[in-house]
């Protein structure tokens, strides 16, 4: 039997050349972060050499309920003694010892959610050891003691704070300011006194390994210390956040997370020292030219916690022993673009003017800058326009279709910040993430309002229609998060004193105060704050979005090597018809005439089916044949030239009535008055008289035409006199007639017969002819099952993949999303919500009513028109795995799904 190998190395040493094993490619063996370091390492790029350990280890290592699988730690040993030797030191050495840093790091990248380790392997020998060699006594203790305090909070999950706060009363003690002002006494007292909070705050008993004669220790074994922080970072898997984002961002939990042990290079070695991160591009609108924010003299996560005030990466050449390095960085740009053809994200550290880098991956990016650089690499000739297409992600577009301040209204600026994420959004402000969550859930929009966030906030955050923060770049983890949820975020409101506690915001150079409650609206994509709503618009589709979906349009319409994908739009008005024509709609693939039967329309289609008096219904039918075929002229009208698929009544018909609950209430109260209330007690005997157990699978869909024959009558004939008024005026009306929940091919025929009659009849009356398809929506498994047989009456399918989902299931949408569904999720026993993305039970029922449907008449076409329809991952797989002609779906998702039909036609030439 082989063994599996766990550990692989990277970098080369003093005493050694390059070992790299890994690469680029091996994303899920070695995590995001290990793949591109030993990348970065093959293209000659500076990289601190180091290992990395298997994301499978990790899957193991927990599902063994934390422990070790054979052979793991002794390969662990072997690589550090390995990388001992390429360095030509020892951990935990007296006189020239080596630090090390435990990195986490998924096969996506998972920004903030898991622990980093830094400066592994100091005791108290080591310490005097890195004094010999750096002459620098400040440097080492300012080391040692954030080595203990992250060991403490990442590993042993002690409150940070408690060392926050030793650390500012040390400082008080000192009467300084800033830790860089503690003399080296000060910090070697730190150490001493994080050792005491680390021996307080430990449980002897879950952590026995740390009991050294009986109490507790702070360990000195940097082995010991090495495998501890190595389970932690295996631990912070499943840690509560990165559950959350792993969830929200569709990743699978089973994926485990890789471990890097990595030399560690010093930004806070002085001043001719840095550490910082960058972009190649400018994440938010995707301009060309670096992006970024440094630290001179600072380690590790100060950049992004946004404690101190970083500089723009465009300052470091300006910055004195620092100009080669940012010379280098800049090639190291160049080399990185044109070697991954893509937005590179970097985080980088200079020792003492060298430069190091220790991360790199594609950069997240917002939805505009996403479409600026495709568009840019494209004319640059690094991709081509179809490596463009794959790499823009659809449902991140949505983000361009989100509402801007309207800019007729005259805004008053109340102050103003980074333009971290784009999109505008009004809300009442609230200062921590549960009363975002609160505030949220009572269904109001609420804007977080923070000094900085944590990783601890992305529950608020989720729940934030806005983000605001007063500290931190572009960079920060708010704006880095904000960006990557869609989320409107403006950042580094400089001028905003926020007090959590009192929950108020003291405006500077103002009089303004701002309480918990209030309403202020943001626009992230400007960078402003306004006190009060504004009133907000929504953007139109032009410039580099509109580009790039002429492109998805090229592609998906090109007949040449098979079928085309269309795109239609679901629209019941004429508003929505001409929105999603302007979003680039081919036709409407559903229109639902029931929507058009609702308002002051009610009336008339109660009176038809609570009457029993023939004249009364005739009445009710002639008032709907009159109004609905002026909805039809007007519908169609807009349509011209395109095809237009119309759904007989499908809904339950006491979806029409009055709630039998609140007439019984109505009749209780008049007769408390003393009024008469027999009518309205007849009435409520007829809406009783009308209830069903389970309406779901009632008296609706074709079931109704067949029962209340008049009504398809009626709605033929309004459609069909609509089309022929408008032939008559020079239109060119292409109506499509589609029979709903069909299940029995006689239900399909008898309709069918009715309507054809009645186009005839109207065809006569006209003197116009009318070429009106009839076909089948389907969405009960029957039909699919039978699909051949009805396919010999249809002109077309359309699938209703809502109802086949919950007909497939045995699910009522309703109750399973509101009861069971969360739990079904959680529990893991299924991967997705199979009414946002298709289930692939449901897609085989499609496929094979689409291959039966083929067999019998090429002629056929197909489509789906649920709400699938406008989830990208379900759009390729209605295309390559059932082989549907076109998807329908809300206009705001027409954009959307353009672009994903794009793909999947790519993905099946592939
Ligand atoms: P995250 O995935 O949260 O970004 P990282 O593993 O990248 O966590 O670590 C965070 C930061 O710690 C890095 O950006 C870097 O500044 C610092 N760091 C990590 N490893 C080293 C190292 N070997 N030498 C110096 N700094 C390091
Ligand atoms: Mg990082
Ligand atoms: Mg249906």
């Amino acid at each position: 039997m082989t063994t599996m190998q766990r550990v692989y190395k990277f970098g080369g040493g003093v005493a050694s050349p390059d070992v790299t094993e890994g690469d680029a490619s091996m994303n899920y063996i070695l995590g995001g972060k290990g793949a591109n370091l030993a990348e970065m390492c093959r293209i000659g790029l500076p990289v601190p050499p180091g290992f990395t350990i298997t994301c499978q280890t990790c899957v193991e290592y927990d599902e063994a309920g934390n422990s070790w699988p054979d052979g793991a730690l002794d390969e662990i040993e072997a690589a550090t003694c390995d990388l001992e030797a390429r360095m030509g030191k020892r951990l935990g050495d007296a006189e020239d010892p080596l630090l090390v840093s435990v990195r986490s790091g998924a096969p996506f990248s998972m920004p903030g959610m898991m622990d980093t380790v830094l400066n592994l392997g100091l005791n108290d020998e080591s310490v005097m050891g890195l004094i010999a060699q750096t002459d620098n006594p400040h440097f080492a203790w300012d080391s040692y003691r954030r080595f203990i305090q992250m060991f403490s909070n990442v590993v042993l999950g002690i409150d940070a704070d408690l060392f926050e706060n030793a650390i500012a009363q040390r400082r008080l003690i000192a009467g300084v300011r800033t830790d860089a002002e503690l003399s080296d006494e000060d910090l070697r007292d730190l150490v001493d006194e994080f050792k005491a909070i680390f021996a307080r705050e430990v449980d002897a008993s879950a952590y026995p390994e740390l009991v050294v004669d009986g109490t507790v220790t702070f360990p000195a074994d940097p082995r010991l210390q090495l495998r501890l922080a190595i389970q932690a970072v295996f631990g912070s898997w499943m840690n509560e956040r990165a559950c959350i984002y792993r969830q929200r961002n569709r990743i699978p939990d089973d994926l485990g997370t890789a471990v890097n042990v990595q030399v560690m290079v010093f930004g806070n070695k002085g001043e001719t020292s840095a550490t910082g991160v960058a972009f190649t591009r400018d994440p938010a609108c995707g301009a060309r030219g670096t992006y970024g924010d440094f630290l001179v003299n600072a380690q590790g996560e100060d950049v992004v916690a946004g404690i101190r005030n970083t500089e723009p990466i465009s300052d470091l050449a300006n910055v004195p022993g620092l100009e080669e390095a940012a010379a280098e960085l800049d090639r190291v740009f160049g080399i990185l673009e044109g070697h991954y053809r893509d937005m590179c994200d970097i985080e980088f550290t200079i020792e003492q003017g060298k430069l190091w880098m220790l991360q790199t991956r594609a950069g997240k990016r917002t939805a505009a800058a996403a479409l600026r650089i495709a568009i840019d690499m494209v004319e640059e000739g690094l991709i081509s326009r179809d490596e463009a297409l794959m790499r823009i992600d659809p449902s991140q577009l949505d983000q361009l279709l989100h509402p801007q301040f309207d800019t007729s209204a005259a805004v008053d600026v109340l102050a103003r910040g980074l333009n971290a994420s784009p999109g505008a959004a009004v809300g009442e402000i609230v200062f921590s993430s549960d009363d975002a969550v609160a505030v949220h859930e009572a269904g109001r929009p609420a804007i977080l309002v923070r000094w900085e966030t944590n990783p601890d906030d992305l529950k608020g955050m989720v729940a934030a229609e806005g983000i605001l923060t007063s500290h931190g770049g572009k960079t920060s983890h708010a704006a880095v998060i904000a960006r990557g949820m869609g989320t409107p975020c403006v950042c580094g409101v400089e001028s905003f004193r926020i007090d959590a506690v009192a929950k108020e915001v003291h405006v500077l150079g103002t009089d303004i105060v701002l309480h918990e409650g209030d309403v202020i609206s943001i626009d992230g994509g400007q960078g402003i704050v306004v006190a009060g709503a504004v009133p907000l618009v929504k953007p139109e589709l032009t410039g580099d979005l509109d580009t790039v979906l002429g492109w998805a349009d090229e592609v998906r319409l090109d007949e040449s090597a098979g079928r085309g994908y269309h795109v239609r739009v679901n629209a019941d008005n004429p508003e929505d018809a001409e929105l999603a024509l302007e979003f680039g709609a081919e036709a409407i693939g559903l229109c639902r005439t029931e929507h058009m039967f609702l308002g002051d329309r009610k009336q008339i289609i109660q009176s038809f089916i609570l009457s029993d008096d023939a004249d009364v219904r005739a009445k009710a039918l002639e008032d709907l044949l009159a109004v609905q075929t002026e909805d039809f002229v007007a519908m169609l009208r807009t349509m011209t030239g395109r095809a237009m698929v119309i759904r007989l009544i499908d809904p339950p018909l006491h979806e029409f009535l009055d709630d039998p609950r609140e007439l019984a209430g109505e009749i209780a109260r008049k007769e408390a008055l003393g009024q008469d209330v027999s009518d309205a007690r007849e009435r409520l005997r007829l809406i009783d008289g009308m209830m069903e157990s389970n309406p779901m699978l009632g008296l609706r869909g074709v079931r109704l035409s067949i029962v209340y024959a008049d009504l398809p009558l009626m709605q033929v004939r309004a459609v069909a006199s609509a089309a022929a008024r408008l032939k008559l005026e020079g239109f060119d009306p292409r109506p499509e007639i589609m029979i709903p929940l069909v299940s029995i091919t006689e239900e399909h025929v008898q309709t069918r017969a009715v309507a054809e009659r009645v186009i005839a009849e109207v065809e006569a009356e006209y003197g116009v002819k009318l070429d009106i398809p009839i076909g089948t929506m389907i969405e009960l498994p029957r039909a699919c099952l039978v699909a051949d047989e009805i396919a010999a009456h249809a002109d077309f399918f359309c699938f209703g993949t809502n109802d086949l989902t919950q007909t497939t299931f045995g699910f009522s949408r309703d109750d399973a999303e509101a009861k069971f569904l969360p739990a079904y999720l959680h529990e893991k026993v299924l991967a997705a919500n199979p009414f946002e993305t298709v289930d692939p039970a449901v897609l085989q029922l499609v496929k094979m009513a689409v291959d039966k449907g083929r067999a019998v008449t090429s002629e056929m076409h197909f489509g789906v028109c649920g709400e699938h329809g406008g989830d990208p991952t379900s759009i390729v797989d209605f295309f390559n795995t059932a082989g549907v002609d076109y998807v329908s779906c809300s206009p705001y998702r027409v954009p959307l799904a353009r672009l994903a039909a794009a793909r999947a036609k790519l993905i099946s030439e592939r």
